[in-house]
């Protein structure tokens, strides 16, 4: 059955959740595409036999509170739209402070960044690197491939390629590569897994202060409105306690939540239509996906408008 088929009989039928079953595949759960209406009924009420083929989205980010300023509404509204969302920073957030030791800043941004991914409903993954020190590197490379292989993400939530530091850009090539790995049973993950041949659309976040290091503006295609999820963004971030604490003396009280509503409210502006959003690009599908893919869009819906 084809998908346009398929968002034609939920429509007339009412139903609001149908799957697409592909039987020429070795694991029954890569053949299986959801498609959900959402817009039309409430999200409450999903069986549960329905968990085990729950599509899933990973965001993975350089440090604790990246994905807080730029992906956070994004994997909110795709909780509330029935997916599983995982939750990873590559490195320990050990530079962002002036005052604790190496041991006690590491242990207190994990409780942090475990504390905010826990308040959406996100699964965590420990980091595996120190600030400065993502690298794109093998031993890096196999560990975040290892966990790509594990969760079969539908959505891949990065950085932009060209940001304004290092670790962002390392962090973004090492997760478009170890998507790209996904299906290469030869290429060696760290722990060891099988190779998977799910497709994975890959979503690049804005850049920091959505200029790249060349001080061009960046656009994305998509916008994705986050009027009604700023708050919920705003109580994430503040999660961050160690960096609230850092970045109110050195740049004045509550300084890192208005800069976070600048920045959504920039693209909100950008977008002609949201007061608040969060900006995509998407990445060409060589290697990941379908040419037409864009699971995002079609999870979000009246969510998210395509740049003009
Ligand atoms: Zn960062």
């Amino acid at each position: 059955m084809h998908e346009a088929q398929l968002l034609t009989y939920l429509k007339l039928s009412g139903i609001r959740v149908g799957l697409l079953m592909n039987f020429n595949v070795e694991l029954m759960k890569d053949g299986i595409r959801r498609r959900v209406l959402y817009s039309l009924f409430s999200v409450s009420s999903v069986p549960p036999w329905y968990n085990s083929l729950m599509k899933t989205v990973i965001a993975i980010a350089a440090h604790p509170d990246d994905i807080e300023f730029f992906m956070s509404g994004t994997l909110m509204a795709l909780k509330d739209s029935g997916h599983e969302i995982h939750y990873w920073n590559l490195a320990n957030g050990y530079c962002g402070t002036t005052q604790y030791d190496t041991e006690t800043i590491v242990r207190m941004r994990r409780e942090e960044a475990m504390n905010a991914a826990e308040s959406i409903g996100a699964v965590f993954h420990e980091s595996i690197c120190n600030d400065l020190e993502i690298f794109y590197d093998k031993p890096t490379l196999a560990k975040v491939a290892s966990v790509i292989r594990e969760i079969a993400p539908e959505i891949l939530l990065t950085h932009s390629p060209s940001d304004y530091m290092e670790d962002h850009m390392n962090t973004c090539r090492l997760a478009v590569t170890a998507a790209f790995a996904r299906g290469m049973p030869n290429f060696p993950v760290d722990p060891a897994r099988d190779a998977i041949e799910q497709p994975a659309t890959v979503y690049h976040a804005q850049p920091y202060s959505h200029h790249d290091p060349m001080r061009r503006l960046v656009t994305p295609d998509l916008f994705v409105n986050v009027a009604d999820l700023l708050d919920r963004k705003t109580d994430m971030l503040s999660r961050h306690k160690s960096q609230k604490q850092w970045l109110d003396e050195s740049q004045g009280h509550d300084s890192y939540l208005e800069t976070l509503r600048d920045l959504d409210h920039q693209l909100g502006e950008m977008s002609g239509q949201f007061e608040y959003a969060e900006g995509w690009r998407r990445h060409l599908h060589l290697g990941f996906c379908g040419l037409d893919d864009d699971p995002l869009r079609d999870a979000l819906g009246e969510r998210v408008i395509a740049a003009s």
